[in-house]
């Protein structure tokens, strides 16, 4: 495949979060470990930037507000570059109408094209969800474009209402895997014949503190800090990757026969099965250059780009 349809590229800037949230796909909480260094940020952009098709580059985590500085200065090349940039939040900063405005501001200035904010009962429903809102009125002050990411809860999933097509749908991938898949109503594993990713389209890709490009969490395509992204996206064929190939012919239900794994009889979801299949498979040892970083597994090292 060629870098061609790559339009979004996702800086995870940090895995470090002041909130350790249930359907973190990432594993984030304040323990976590990994943070782009100031070198490697400038790297990726201009990385980014040589690839004709990327359009924006969106800075995410963990909590990129963490690194304010590190953050701001990834924003003003990306836009010196001509590349729009986006960021996704939780708002902790929002404390009063004012600290919102004083963060937001040089964000407004760089003229960053959407402010995502996360906002649903994982994430809290008191002082958090205020400081969300706090967040949007004063994006919208400043003429930020903003948003709401909220995801379904898991009651709602399981109650027989309508879906409330304003919430995100919960993936039961990372952290949701372990702790909320099993307070759901589950379907046999032959149902999981697609990827909801909907490779081989690969239109983003995720790039973390280690320089791991991500398809999904956890499932690499290269280093970045060890091949340049254009080349990594150049030399990708989704239908030869050892572990992407079998999700596009037959989703994880391929991927449990292709690594010949006996899976359990019932997952929450298609990336409930993805996600367990590919964690029996590091338990063998297997795709061991694929499957990172740890941190993506729930495994909290020093260096969770080390396996070993
Ligand atoms: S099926 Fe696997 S690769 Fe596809 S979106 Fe779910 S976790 Fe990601």
């Amino acid at each position: 495949m060629s870098a061609v349809g790559l339009s979004g590229v996702h800086l995870l800037l940090t895995y470090k979060c002041l909130y350790e949230c249930d359907h973190c796909f990432v594993w984030s909480s304040p323990s976590s470990k990994g943070t782009m260094t100031l070198a490697r940020l400038e790297d990726i952009i201009r990385q980014a930037h040589e690839i004709p098709s990327v359009e924006r580059v969106y800075f995410e985590g963990g909590e990129p507000f963490l690194f304010y500085p590190l953050m701001l200065r990834g924003i003003e090349l990306t836009r010196r570059l001509s590349l729009e940039a986006g960021v996704v939040t939780n708002a902790y900063f929002a404390t009063d109408d004012r600290a919102a405005d004083l963060w937001l501001r040089p964000l407004a200035e760089l003229g960053i094209s959407d402010l995502s904010l996360s906002t649903d009962s994982y994430h809290g429903t008191g002082e958090e969800n205020k400081m969300v809102r706090r967040a949007k009125r004063a994006a919208q002050r400043l003429g930020i474009p903003v948003g709401l990411i909220e995801i379904e809860s898991v009651e709602q999933l399981s109650c027989s209402a309508p879906k409330d097509e304003s919430k995100g749908q919960l993936c039961f991938r990372g952290r949701a895997a372990a702790e909320l898949a099993g307070k759901v109503k589950k379907r046999p594993w032959r149902a999981f014949d697609t990827c909801p990713e909907e490779p081989p389209k690969i239109g983003r890709v995720h790039i973390d503190p280690y320089g791991n490009v991500l398809f999904c969490q956890g499932i690499s395509v290269g280093n970045a800090w060890e091949k340049p992204l254009k080349r990594i996206m150049s030399d990708l064929n989704p239908e030869k990757h050892p572990i992407i190939g079998p999700l596009i012919e037959g989703g994880p239900a391929e991927l449990a026969k292709r690594f010949h794994v006996t899976p359990k009889r019932a997952y929450a979801d298609a990336c409930h099965m993805c996600y367990e299949i590919r964690c029996a498979l590091r338990t063998r040892g297997a795709a061991k250059e694929i499957l990172v970083p740890d941190q993506l597994y729930g495994v909290m090292s020093e260096d969770s780009r080390a396996r070993t």
